[in-house]
C-alpha cells in the first residue's frame, strides 16, 4: 500500500495560524496576570484556613494547641512545610480566647475563626476584649493596628478591618426605620482616650453608635442613634451627639437633655 505524502502548511494557512496565536496572546497575558494575583490570594487564604481548621482539629482531639505554634509549624510537627504566603505576605496569628482568633496576612487580609457576634453587645463585647488583650501585650499594638499608643482610630479601624472585614456589621433596617432615619447606617463603636491614663478598661467607656459616615476627625463623630447597653435600646433624638472621646456617663447626660428616646422597635 502506499502511503499518503504528509502535506505541510500552506503561507496562508501559516499565516492565519500565527495572527490567531497572536490575538490570543494578546488577549491572555492580561488575563494571566489578573490571574496570578487571584490564584496567591486563594493560595494564602486556603493556607489560612488550613491553620485555623487545624487548630480545630486538635481541639477536638482534646489536646487544643496554640495558633501561634501551628502557624510557625514549631519543632515540624504540625506540617511537611511551614504554612506560608507565596505572594511574601507575613503571616501573623493571634488568638483572644473566647472573644476572636484570627491570622492576618499583611498583604491579603485576615480570616477569623468563630462566629462573630455582630449584636450591638457583641461588638463592643469583642472591641473591649480586643483591647484588654492589647493593653496587655503591647507587644503586638504596633503590629497589629499600626499605632504605637492605644489610639482610638487605630484599634477601631483595626477591628473593623480585620476583624469585620472591612466594613461594620448593618444595622437592622427596622429600627433604623423605626428611628425616622434611612440608609445603610452600621455598627460602630468608640471610646473614650482618657481611659487609657487610668488604665480602666470597662464597657462603661465604649459607646455604641449607628452610622453611616466612618469616624474621621472631630466632626464625623455625630450620631442620631446611640445604643444604650444599660436597657439593651437604641436611642434617637434630633440633636447629633458627638460620641468621640466621651464616657458613656457623659454620653447618657447628654442624651436624656436633649431629649432623646427609645427606638420603638419590636423584632
Ligand atoms: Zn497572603
Amino acid at each position: 500500500m502506499r502511503k499518503q505524502k504528509k502535506r505541510g502548511f500552506t503561507l496562508i494557512e501559516l499565516i492565519v495560524v500565527i495572527a490567531i496565536l497572536v490575538a490570543l496572546l494578546l488577549i491572555l497575558v492580561p488575563r494571566l496576570t489578573g490571574f496570578t494575583s487571584t490564584a496567591a490570594e486563594v493560595q494564602c487564604r486556603q493556607t489560612r484556613q488550613k491553620v485555623m481548621e487545624m487548630v480545630k482539629a486538635y481541639e477536638i482531639k482534646g489536646e487544643p494547641v496554640s495558633i501561634t505554634d501551628l502557624l510557625a509549624n514549631k519543632d515540624d510537627e504540625y506540617f511537611i512545610s511551614t504554612p506560608q504566603c507565596s505572594s511574601g505576605g507575613k503571616l501573623t496569628a493571634l488568638e483572644i480566647k473566647g472573644v476572636v482568633t484570627f491570622i492576618k496576612c499583611s498583604i491579603h487580609g485576615s480570616n477569623v475563626a468563630n462566629n462573630l457576634d455582630t449584636t450591638p453587645i457583641g461588638i463592643r463585647n469583642t472591641t473591649m476584649g480586643i483591647i484588654e488583650f492589647l493593653q496587655n501585650n503591647k507587644n503586638y499594638l504596633v503590629e497589629l493596628t499600626g499605632n504605637a499608643g492605644m489610639n482610638n482610630s487605630a484599634i477601631r479601624n483595626f477591628i473593623r478591618d480585620t476583624v469585620y472585614g472591612g466594613s461594620w456589621p448593618s444595622l437592622d433596617q427596622g429600627v433604623i426605620s423605626a428611628a425616622g432615619l434611612s440608609g445603610d447606617l452600621k455598627i460602630q463603636i468608640c471610646y473614650n482616650n482618657e481611659v487609657f491614663k487610668d488604665n480602666i478598661i470597662n464597657n462603661e467607656n465604649a459607646i455604641i453608635y449607628a452610622s453611616s459616615v466612618e469616624g474621621k476627625g472631630k466632626d464625623n463623630w455625630g450620631t442620631n442613634l446611640i445604643y444604650n447597653p444599660t436597657d439593651n435600646q437604641w436611642y434617637t433624638g434630633k440633636t447629633t451627639i458627638y460620641v468621640m472621646n466621651h464616657s458613656w456617663k457623659e454620653v447618657s447626660d447628654l442624651m436624656s437633655a436633649n431629649n432623646w428616646k427609645p427606638v420603638e422597635y419590636t423584632e
